[in-house]
């Protein structure tokens, strides 16, 4: 799952129209922000499928510390703690929280099962495996985006030109990423997707950017 977590992000603009698009942002991918660098660290692991023709190439083998249920709950608890201390709103806080776990539940739909409920290797792991059929996960994905990004544009009013071109220059960033997963070759190495990972941290800072030149309708 890629563009549905973004459009999560965007929608619960709507629910939550103090917070930044940027912040909302790093709350539904906290999961895959954290990923890419315990893969550098060595602390979770994944592969590269070879010849499978699968839209999705990689087996993510383990990784409980960003991907665990429990873990989540955690993360989501920190997430929202911390805004809180900050800004102490908690109805925000709270919103942050349930967008960090929506990522695990977003991902639960698509993921073959390998979600753990627990980290360590007796746990269970759960997924309803919609990214074997290209078509539902462009749906259900394609959707939730579409949707979230009608409710963010709906709840927001361009202050600027930065404003309105900006939102465009983000939205057609995330499709093309989205689209280079799904029809570009396999990565070379995971390595190299760890690194592209973290290039993930250039959409948060656009949707700063964009959010501060846009006012609550
Ligand atoms: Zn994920």
């Amino acid at each position: 799952m890629f563009i549905g977590h973004f459009g999560l992000g965007f929608g619960a603009k709507k629910a939550a129209s103090n917070i930044s698009l940027g912040t909302l942002f790093i709350a539904v991918q906290f999961l895959d922000l954290l990923w890419p660098v315990l893969l550098l660290l060595d602390i979770e692991h994944a592969v590269i499928k070879s010849g499978t023709g699968h839209s999705q190439p990689i087996d993510f083998t383990d990784y409980p510390v960003s991907h665990s249920l429990v873990m989540v709950i955690v993360w989501a608890l920190l997430f929202g703690s911390v805004y809180w201390i900050i800004k102490k709103n908690i109805k925000a806080a709270v919103i942050l929280g349930l967008c960090v776990i929506s990522h695990w539940v977003l991902d639960l739909i698509v993921h073959l099962p390998d979600l753990p409920l627990y980290p360590g290797s007796g746990s269970p792991k759960f997924g309803f495996e919609l990214w074997n059929s290209f078509w539902g996960t462009l749906l259900v994905e394609g959707g939730i985006f579409i949707t979230g990004l009608v409710l963010y544009m709906r709840s927001t009013n361009a202050k600027n030109n930065q404003g309105k071109i900006g939102l465009w220059i983000l939205v057609g960033l995330l499709l093309v990423s989205h689209t280079a997963n799904l029809f570009g070759p396999p990565p070379p190495s995971m390595n190299a997707v760890a690194w592209a990972g973290n290039l993930q941290w250039l959409f948060v800072i656009l949707a700063y950017w964009v959010d501060h030149n846009r006012s609550v309708v």
